[in-house]
């Protein structure tokens, strides 16, 4: 009996290979997953810092003409105007519009900013500040004078919040992608690998281990030319050729009980027989019977008509017995030279009288002449029969004896007949 091999492992150790490979892929892949979205948010970064000072200078641009306007007037009203304008965006901190005296003409600016810590002040602090200088032409000389001053001052507090809401994006959705990638692996893992192992596990579980040649051998397909495939292939080999040394024992073992002229079991195989039968009959009460068959005036045949003649005729009574004697729980066996000798479980004395008689009549009826027979002109046979149960109180070896010497008194009363122990 091969041990499972389950029976070794403790009963909370066991664990599916595909959740061991997701294990081991998810964490991977989420840190691989962070690493990316880290190195795509800093891409986004430089070029989100880009957009906002181009989009920053180009805001001042737009309204420079009009402030120089209202810092050459002196127009408080226009320079309010150009200041709402560029704090109107949402992304100002602080607007302020001087005329050339350094006068404030106009200003807005947030009545209070929340701090916005260090990482904020690290990554956009350079780009908060803008300055233009305003320049207005006179009509003398053309050549355009400076008249003013236009301050801006973005605010980091929403830098930073688009920033946060950037980040949240884009590692939710890495993250996403990490899961869809993890569970793709998985799947493909689990399809490509984990299935066809358990199909092998479950061939194997399956094989009858007396036929280990016989294994549902799992024909995996997409696996002929890899490892998975070598594994069906080496296993395929080692059952097939763990089946041929079965053969071969059951061969010998065959050989080893059989007599090799007749091929019916021999004297070894008979013994273990009858004692076997015997302890079965002991358990059970029934009835169990012997036959002894010898071969009447044998000597002289062989002599006569030599030994290979001799030989077959042995092989011709042999079938007669194995004619007569059927039935799948009967032994008939070559107890030794011309004896031969039969074993009929749950038999008693008539049943076997009757199969006697018929081995008798069989053997006359075979017509193998015998000139040199007293009292028969061909080969004839005498038969000793016994019969017992375990009530009788005989042992296996009386019982034998009796059977033994019932042939002997068969012989003495002129061959050719049964004689069975009354
Ligand atoms: P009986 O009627 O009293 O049985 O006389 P018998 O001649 O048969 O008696 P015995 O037991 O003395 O002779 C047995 C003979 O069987 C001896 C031998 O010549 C022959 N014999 C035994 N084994 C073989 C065998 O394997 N092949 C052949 N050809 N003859 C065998
Ligand atoms: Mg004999
Ligand atoms: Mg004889």
């Amino acid at each position: 009996m091969i041990p499972h091999p389950d029976k070794e492992r403790r009963p909370g150790e066991r664990r599916s290979l595909t959740v061991k490979q997701a294990m081991l892929t998810l964490p991977l892949v989420l840190l691989l997953s962070v690493l990316a979205g880290a190195l795509e948010l800093a891409l986004d970064t430089r070029q989100m810092r880009q957009q906002i000072e181009q989009r920053t200078e180009y805001r001042l641009d737009l309204v420079l003409g009009t402030a120089a306007e209202a810092a050459f007037q002196l127009n408080p009203d226009l320079a309010s105007q150009v200041v709402e304008g560029l704090y109107g965006g949402g992304r100002a901190a602080r607007v302020i519009m001087r005329d050339d005296f350094g006068r404030t003409m106009a200003s807005r600016s947030l009545a209070w900013e929340p701090p916005s810590g260090r990482l904020a002040d690290a990554l956009f602090g350079d780009i908060l500040h803008y300055q233009r200088t305003l320049y207005y032409g006179t009509q003398d000389d053309g050549a355009p004078q400076p008249v003013g001053e236009l301050h801006m001052t973005l605010a980091l507090s929403t830098l930073y919040r688009d920033f946060l809401g950037q980040s949240r994006f884009v590692f939710t959705l890495g993250v996403l992608k990490a899961l869809l990638i993890a569970a793709l692996v998985v799947a493909l893992f689990h399809g490509f690998i984990t299935r066809p192992l358990l199909r092998v596990h479950a061939a194997i579980v399956a094989t009858d281990p007396r036929r280990p040649g016989q294994w549902p051998k799992p024909r995996l397909r997409h696996h002929s030319n890899d490892e998975l495939g070598d594994l069906v292939h080496s296993l395929d080999e080692l059952l097939v050729a763990f089946q041929s040394g079965l053969d071969q024992r059951d061969r010998l073992r065959h050989i080893s009980t059989m007599d090799g002229l007749t091929g019916i079991a021999n004297r070894r195989r008979f013994d273990d027989f009858l004692e076997a039968e015997w302890q079965r009959a002991m358990r059970s009460g029934s009835a169990l019977s012997i036959i002894f068959i010898d071969i009447d005036h044998f000597k002289e045949y062989n002599d006569h008509y030599g030994h290979l003649a001799g030989d077959d005729t042995l092989r011709s009574v042999a079938d007669v017995l194995t004619g007569v004697v059927h039935r799948a729980a009967d032994l008939v066996a070559r107890y030794g030279g011309e004896e031969f000798v039969c074993v009929l479980p749950d038999t008693d004395l008539q049943g076997a009288l009757q199969v006697a008689e018929q081995i008798r009549h069989g053997i006359s009826e075979l017509n193998i002449p015998h000139a040199y027979a007293a009292g028969s002109d061909r080969i004839t046979a005498s038969l000793g029969v016994a019969s017992a149960t375990p009530a009788d109180g005989l042992n296996c070896a009386e019982l034998l004896a009796q059977a033994d010497a019932q042939l002997y008194q068969a012989k003495h009363q002129g061959r050719d007949r049964v004689v069975a122990h009354s």
